[in-house]
């Protein structure tokens, strides 16, 4: 056997291995969940260990400011970087959850998962003495998708911005001292563009 055999049936027995692993991986047993595949340890940055260990601090500033939105993975950096670069708040309060601002629009036919929202918004208000509210719904919201059956005539971009205002009165009725703004993500091919509904 030559050199270049010996590392064809090498590479192809290394790629063999690496398929019957994976297919261990991917194929469940019936009636049971498809495992997650971890991905590789990535160094953590952290800036101190413990006994090896990464050790992290926590953050005790003062936050006076809740923002809700929707817990979409493709909006997160998006959501971020507009609260504290474009509204200049560096430290606040999130709270995610599908559809952002849906459940205030959505009280007669899902009261629980209103009643769920509202209680995490009375529990930070009260808490941390929040000051202020930031409501962000965005465009292509999966969780909007998922529940346009309730309100089928209505464009969803447009409910989007009406369950915006129809939660702020419902929050400024229980708390009129809290300042809140609402704004409408929008996008257009993979860019998005903050407007404030007023
Ligand atoms: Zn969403």
């Amino acid at each position: 056997m030559n050199g270049r055999n010996i590392a064809e049936q090498s590479k192809s027995g290394r790629a063999s291995q690496a398929e019957e692993k994976a297919a261990r991986v991917v194929a469940p047993r019936r009636g049971e969940p498809t495992p997650i595949v971890a991905s590789e340890p990535q160094e953590v940055q952290a800036t101190e260990y413990r006994h090896n260990k990464p050790v992290y601090r926590l953050d005790n500033t003062p936050s006076e400011t809740l923002v809700i939105h929707c817990s979409s993975p493709r909006f997160q950096k998006a959501f971020r970087l507009f609260v504290t670069e474009e509204l200049g708040i560096e430290h606040y309060t999130p709270i995610m959850i599908g559809g952002g601002a849906h459940a205030f629009g959505m009280s007669m036919f899902l009261p629980k998962n209103l009643k769920f929202l509202w209680e995490q918004i009375k529990f930070f208000v009260k808490e941390q003495k929040v000051k202020q509210i930031i409501i962000i719904n965005h465009r292509d919201c999966q969780w909007y998708e998922k529940m346009k059956g309730y309100h089928p005539t209505v464009d969803l971009p447009l409910k989007g911005r009406v369950d915006l205002r129809t939660a702020t009165k419902s929050i400024l009725t229980d708390f009129a001292g809290v300042h809140i703004r609402s704004f409408y993500a929008d996008v257009h091919g993979d860019e998005i563009v903050f407007e404030e509904v007023v």
